[in-house]
Formats: C-alpha cells, structure tokens, sequence
C-alpha cells in the first residue's frame, strides 16, 4: 500500500552499503503514485530522486533533503509483433535481467550480450547501458515518462533520449525532469549476433563452439560477468567504478609508443578509448586497498567496500585511483555510479 515514509536509511538503496537518509520515501507500483509524490514533494520543495536497486548509487552519509522514490512498476507484455520482430513493453521496476531471460526464453534476440546486469529496466535507459557490443539505444523504440515539469505522461522516441556512448539525455541536459515508467523494445526472432568481444569469443573457442545459439549467448555472458565480478550482496560494489577513458586518436597514438600493450577501440575518426581498468591495472592498483576500499582482483575498475568504509573514504580511496591514472598516462577518470554528495 502506498504511504509516505519519514528519514529513511539509504544504505539499502546503494549496493556500495554507504548512506545516510533520506528526508522522504514512497515505493510507487504504478503511475498515479508517481504523480502524488513529485506533487508531495513539490509542495515541501525538495527534489525526488528515482531509485531502483540502488546498483549504481552511491550517497553521502548525511541526511538527504529529497524524496527519495523506489520505482517498483512492474509488467511485461508484448505490443507488437511480425514475422521478423517482437515488441515488448516492460515496467521500469522489473528487474532488468529478468527480463533479459524472459526475451531469450522467447527467442528474441537484442538484450542477450546484456544478461546479468544488475538493476532495473527503468535505469538501463539512463546512462544508455551497454555490454559485449550491444547497447539499449539499438534495441529502444520508446520510453515512457512522468514528465516532472509539465505534469504529463507521455512517450519519448529513441531520438528524443538522445542516446550516446553510456548518456542520454536523462543523465544531462534534462536530468531529473523525467521519471521512466516503461520501456518498449524491438527485438528481432532472427539468429543472434555473433560475438566478437574477445572475452566472449575465447569462451566459445574454448568450449568448442561455432555457432552459439541465442540461450548460449545469454550463459556465457553469465558466466564471463560471475567470474570477473564480485558479487554485491557478498562484498559491497556498484561494479564498474570508472568509465572506459575517451582520448583523441592522436593522444593514444602518442600514448602507444610509450605503452606499446596498450588496448585501444575506435570509437569515431577522431575518438578512441580505452579500458579504464588496463590503465588501472597498469599502475599497479589491481586488488590493491586504496586507502579503505579496495580494487576487485579480477576486474581493476571495480571498486570494493569489504569494510564497511564511510563516504569520505570513498571519495579518497576514488582521488587515489584517479591521481594515479592521470600522473602516469595524464587521463583523467570519471566516475561512473551516480555520486549524491
Ligand atoms: P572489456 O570486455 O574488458 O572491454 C573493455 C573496453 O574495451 C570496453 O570499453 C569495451 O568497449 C572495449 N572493447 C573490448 N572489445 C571490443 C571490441 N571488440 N570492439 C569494441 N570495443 C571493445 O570490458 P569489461 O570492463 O569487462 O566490461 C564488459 C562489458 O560490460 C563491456 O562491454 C563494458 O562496456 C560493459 N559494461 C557496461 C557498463 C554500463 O553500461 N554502465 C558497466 C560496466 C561494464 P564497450 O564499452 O563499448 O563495450
């Protein structure tokens, strides 16, 4: 039942295990709910701040002047179909490998490089979420939204997201304006993309496999993610920590003769980038404590809160790892979670 809730603990809505409270708190299961509360907290003029799972969260720990809203808007249902494609229409606060499952398991193919990541469908649109060569712009027909300022739902296309390399315009120009209430995706009945990230093609060589089918696709993505990802209910993370660092082709061709090992992927004819967790793992820092946190052993751009570290000590151990990459190859990182000081 829908009720309003009073200084609520943040921790739970950050898989990083670091937060203080928020002034408000409503779960909404539908979109009226939504509508009471950015009308609640318009009136008390505090801003509403759109949870999920929290996995890619991290908050101070102070109190939050907000309202904080858990989107829970559930439903997935098909809304179109022909002899090639399917659509379908899926509540933002379903979890988004579930539904990711739910497409294979239809044979539907678009989302299956993007099996096992964390958090909700709602969220997938934001930072244009992406994995092993697939991103949700390609599969995106429309979202649909609580729009904050005009009070209106409606849908917004694929170009009106403005969908670029992990942004949007949900994350930049029109931050906090809208409040995703669904997603429709086009996913298509015809075989699969063949992989061709390298973690995912040396899986296949290995297992003796040429052709891998749709469900094949989806376990071995699976796999690659558990093996390489410490898992947040076990050890506190919100996975990547880094973006992958965008450089000019010129300063990574002048990088490269300095680090001849170096991993470069194009990007456009001007734009390269590079794995922020080679950069990472070059200086050094790969299953390192840097200051309180700690980088995970398998996967340098993940970083670990084993012991209960407070926000201060998020923000040094992220100096640390920052100073470190731009001293020795004069990159700066942005972080990747959302950061609510
Ligand atoms: P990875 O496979 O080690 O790749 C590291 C970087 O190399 C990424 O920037 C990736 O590009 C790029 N790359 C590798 N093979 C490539 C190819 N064949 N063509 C073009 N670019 C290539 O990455 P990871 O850190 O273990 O992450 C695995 C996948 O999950 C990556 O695709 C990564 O982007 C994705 N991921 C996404 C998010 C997010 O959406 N927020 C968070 C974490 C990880 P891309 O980034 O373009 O794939």
């Amino acid at each position: 039942m829908f009720a309003v809730e009073e200084n609520k603990s943040l921790i739970a809505f950050s898989t990083m295990r670091i937060g203080g409270t928020a002034r408000y708190f409503a779960v909404c299961q539908d979109m009226e709910e939504i509508r009471t509360v950015v009308r609640f907290a318009k009136e008390r003029g505090v801003p509403v701040v759109v949870v999920g799972t929290g996995s890619n969260m991290v908050w101070s720990d102070r109190v939050h002047d907000i309202f904080l809203l858990h989107n829970t808007i559930a439903g997935f249902d098909v809304i179109d179909e022909d002899d090639t494609s399917t659509t379908v229409l899926v509540g933002a606060g379903e979890n988004w490998d579930i539904a990711v499952a739910r497409c294979v398991e239809l044979g539907l193919a678009g989302i299956e490089a993007m099996s096992a990541i964390p958090g909700t469908v709602g969220a997938t649109p934001v930072q244009n979420v992406g994995a092993y060569g697939q991103e949700i712009k390609d599969t995106l027909v429309y979202v649909e939204v609580y729009d904050t300022q005009t009070d209106e739902f409606k849908k917004l296309s694929n170009d009106e997201c403005h969908f670029r390399y992990r942004d949007s315009i949900f994350k930049t120009e029109e931050k906090g304006r809208y409040i995703i209430t669904r997603v429709a995706m086009k996913l298509s009945k015809l075989p699969p993309m063949q992989p061709r990230y390298p973690a995912v093609v040396s899986y296949f060589q290995e297992k003796g496999i040429s052709n891998p089918t749709l469900e094949e696709i989806r376990s071995a993505i699976v796999s690659i993610r558990a093996s390489k990802l410490p898992d947040p209910t076990l050890v506190p993370n919100c996975g990547s920590f880094f973006e992958n660092a965008l450089v000019t082709t010129k300063k990574a061709e002048e990088l490269k003769i300095q680090f001849p090992d170096m991993k470069i992927f194009s990007v456009d004819d001007t734009t390269v980038k590079i794995p922020s967790g080679w950069l990472i793992e070059a200086c050094g820092l790969k299953g390192q404590y840097v200051g309180k946190l700690k980088l995970h052993d398998k996967n340098a751009l993940v970083l670990t809160n084993p012991d209960g570290a407070t926000f201060a000590d998020l923000l040094e151990a992220k100096q640390i790892v920052i100073d470190a990459v731009k001293e020795k190859f004069g990159i700066t990182l942005e972080s990747e979670p959302n950061i609510i000081e």
